[in-house]
């Protein structure tokens, strides 16, 4: 697809940042490109559209950019995938690690039923640990989720494992 390399020139790369020796996939600049940014939604609204897909699953923070359009456009609801101590209401939490430590992501109770069929949104797959916590955290209350969608892949990190089987669909890989 023609429209695949422009998104991917729009990604910014900056090296050493949060910390030396991480190269980081910056989407702000993506946003700036109205193009590219038009044809990342469309591309995901495409591919999902007749999936029969009831609610799209965005994680903190970046899943919440690509996340609301796609699900307006495929007619289904947004639920935000929180940091810890985010969501007002009673929340259900899942613990994942990472490289140093753990974290925890949380959902509001009543957002999603049981049966419903989910997307996972997020900008960028690594080590695959946070996908995994929301796969995680959806099916614990019986909903089936179809797939995972991010922007960028980093595919030497392998995240594609920590899915539990789950599908994975993205744009683009890091060189
Ligand atoms: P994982 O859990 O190791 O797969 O890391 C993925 C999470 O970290 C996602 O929520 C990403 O937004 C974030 N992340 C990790 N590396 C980058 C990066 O280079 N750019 C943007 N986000 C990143």
């Amino acid at each position: 697809d023609p429209r695949l390399a422009r998104i991917s020139s729009a990604i910014r790369v900056i090296p050493d940042f949060p910390k030396p020796g991480i190269l980081f996939q910056d989407i702000t600049t993506l946003l700036l490109d109205t193009k590219a940014f038009k044809d990342t939604i469309d591309l995901f609204v495409e591919r999902y559209k007749d999936k029969e897909i009831s609610v799209v699953a965005g994680v903190e923070a970046r899943g919440f950019i690509f996340g609301p359009p796609i699900a307006l456009a495929i007619g289904a609801k947004f639920v935000p995938m929180r940091k810890p101590k985010k969501l007002p209401g009673k929340v259900i939490s899942e613990e994942y690690s990472l490289e140093y430590g753990t974290d925890t992501m949380e959902m509001h109770v009543g957002a999603v039923e049981a049966g419903e069929r989910a997307l996972i949104i997020d900008d960028l797959i690594a080590t695959g640990g946070t996908l995994g916590a929301a796969i995680r955290l959806l099916e614990r209350v019986g909903v089936h989720v179809v797939e995972c969608a991010c922007v960028i892949e980093l595919p030497e990190l392998k995240g594609r494992e920590r899915l539990a089987g789950k599908p994975l669909f993205v744009l683009t890989c890091t060189k």
